[in-house]
């Protein structure tokens, strides 16, 4: 068998397609405009590349974004207090701090000082916990995080309803595995969380017709560990040297990007399954976009449903 590709960059700008259609009718409707703002602190390239890209997805759908950056050596109260301010500023929607953070500065600090109501990300333990507690819809629902969001959305794009269907989650952190599993669960999964202290993992990951990977172990899982048929979600992004590629300009191997799961295995043996990159990746700012949409209407007290 040959899996369907799940192509992440089109669900993604369909999506997308979509929110730049109700920010337009929020603007003539209602006279809003979202607002995202993202906070930098520091000069991590990777992170300055995922700010620079919220910020023109932002524009591109319509909505206000207004970045921040701050020095690497910036004060844990300096952040928060600016994090107080934009809670305060009715013309900010959501709020995200780009993490990681600098050392003086605790990431949990940040998260709990971010208002749950413009918490985009869904970090904040409000959120997540209202997302454990199932309160998914509707007025006071979570703000889930996006990434998971993302997978979900994939996944029943791919095979449609998930009712009933065994989700083996491999991760168990707060950005990915966790969020993932609850958001599965809202789907009527029957889920199972897998993490490193997990006995037999090939076969628990064999038995499941969702198989999420959200390690940071590349290629970690193998084909012979997908069940044949199964829908395949990898989040993972990790970058490995490819000789295969050459040298480039500055004389060093250049490099490519793969998942946690063994692509060239696995497509062997799924029935569904997202390419690393052009998978999961696009959608974690589209849902980030909704996320910011959802908080507006929100704050505004319109009834703006996804
Ligand atoms: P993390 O390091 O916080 O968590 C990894 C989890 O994997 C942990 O819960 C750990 O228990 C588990 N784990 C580690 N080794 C294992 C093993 N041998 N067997 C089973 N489980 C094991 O990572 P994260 O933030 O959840 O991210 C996971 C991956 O997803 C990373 O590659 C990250 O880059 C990627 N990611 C992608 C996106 C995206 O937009 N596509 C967003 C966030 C994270």
């Amino acid at each position: 068998m040959t899996a369907r590709l799940i192509d992440g960059k089109k669900i993604a700008y369909d999506l997308r397609s979509e929110i730049s259609a109700r920010v337009a009718r929020l603007k003539s409707h209602h006279n809003l405009t979202p607002g995202l703002a993202v906070v930098l602190v520091g000069e991590d390239s990777a992170s300055k590349v995922y700010v620079r890209n919220k910020g023109i997805a932002t524009k591109e759908a319509g909505m206000n974004s207004l970045e921040f950056r701050l020095p690497a050596n910036t004060a844990q109260d300096t952040l928060l207090d600016k994090i107080r301010a934009l809670n305060e500023d009715p013309d900010v929607n959501g709020i995200l701090v780009q993490f990681p953070v600098p050392d003086q500065i605790s990431q949990h600090a940040v998260i709990d000082t971010i208002s749950p109501e413009k918490d985009v990300d869904g970090l904040h333990p409000i959120n997540a916990g209202r997302l454990a507690s199932g309160h998914l819809t509707g007025a006071g629902a979570a703000l889930a995080p996006c990434t998971p969001q993302g997978c979900v959305i994939l996944a029943r794009t791919a095979v449609g309803d998930l009712a009933g269907a065994h989700a083996v989650v491999v991760g168990r952190s707060n950005l990915v595995g966790k969020p993932v599993a609850q958001i599965l669960l809202g789907e009527n999964c029957t889920v199972s969380i897998a993490h490193s202290r997990t006995r037999d993992l090939r076969g628990l990951c064999r038995s499941a017709d969702v198989l999420v990977a959200a390690v940071g172990i590349a290629e970690m899982v193998k084909g012979d560990w997908v069940r044949p048929g199964a829908c395949v979600i990898d989040v993972g992004i990790n970058r490995l040297p490819a000789p295969e590629k050459g040298l480039n300009d500055a004389g060093q191997l250049r490099t490519k990007l793969v998942g946690d799961v063994a692509f060239d295995e696995a497509v062997e043996v799924a029935g569904h399954i997202t390419p690393v990159p052009g998978g999961v990746g696009p959608m974690t700012i589209a849902c980030l976009l909704q996320n910011t949409i959802i908080a507006a209407c929100r704050q505004a007290g319109i009834e703006e449903t996804f």
